[in-house]
């Protein structure tokens, strides 16, 4: 039976001496790891195809419960601006981290491929594309269900209300902050403002066609990209 689909390239790893395991998020398929056979040895079209962050049209045999093997892919957009620039690539890393860690295999999620891949798009065409970087950071974690809790204290359980600090994955109230024995044990802290927690919740309710429309300074994006750089190691590291 041959499978085919659409797909966006996560990763590829090197298999032997000149094969590739390439690792898919898929239209139909969801997470999906594919055999890609000799694609190091000729500089081919079918080897440039399989580089991170190309989206194509692909072809794949063999038996489910196995290693299937990718029998033919075309190019459909190449997202070469995103791939080259470097500052961008690292960035957008963080959400193929998320996908290729935390997504179940097999399991298509079409709502998550379609913003995922209407992102890309934008970003690629955008000078400043900071916003669509967070957001679709925002959008991923709450689609796959990794949201941060803004509404109660990760250890006390209580209502948040005025301050909030991030801890080790959870949002945390001021009290359990300036608990002894939580301190005692030094575990990192850090507060994070009114203002990424309201974004936070805002935007994981926007659709992209909204972004267009929303301008949000620099600082506060700056304060969100940081934010989610340590919520993203904390999740995946769990
Ligand atoms: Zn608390």
């Amino acid at each position: 039976m041959v499978y085919s689909t659409e797909g966006i390239v996560l990763k590829s790893t090197s298999y032997g001496e000149a094969d590739l395991i390439v690792t898919y998020f898929t239209k139909d398929y969801g997470l999906i790891n594919l055999f890609a056979k000799s694609p190091r040895k000729i500089k081919s079209r079918f080897g440039s195809s399989l580089e991170p962050l190309t989206y194509s049209r692909i072809s794949f045999v063999g038996k489910e419960e196995k290693l299937q093997k990718i029998i033919q892919s075309d190019i459909i957009e190449s997202f070469q601006q995103i791939r080259e620039n470097y500052k961008i690539f690292l960035k957008l890393s963080e959400v193929l981290k998320i996908l290729i860690e935390i997504s179940p295999k097999k399991e298509p999620n079409v709502e998550l491929f379609k913003l995922f891949l209407n992102t890309l798009f934008q970003i690629q065409k955008k000078q400043n594309p900071d916003n669509y970087l967070v957001f679709i950071k925002v959008k991923t974690l709450k689609i796959m269900g990794y949201f941060p809790d803004f509404t109660y204290c990760g250890i006390c359980r209580n209502k948040l209300k005025e301050e909030f600090y991030y801890s080790q994955g959870f949002i945390v109230c001021r009290q359990c902050i300036s608990d002894n024995s939580y301190l005692n044990k030094k575990p990192l802290f850090f507060p994070v403002s009114r203002g990424v927690v309201k974004l936070f919740n805002k935007m994981s309710t926007w659709s992209l066609v909204f972004l267009e429309r929303v301008k949000i300074t620099d600082n506060l994006l700056g304060e969100m990209e940081n934010f989610l750089k340590n919520h993203i190691m904390n999740t995946i590291k769990a």
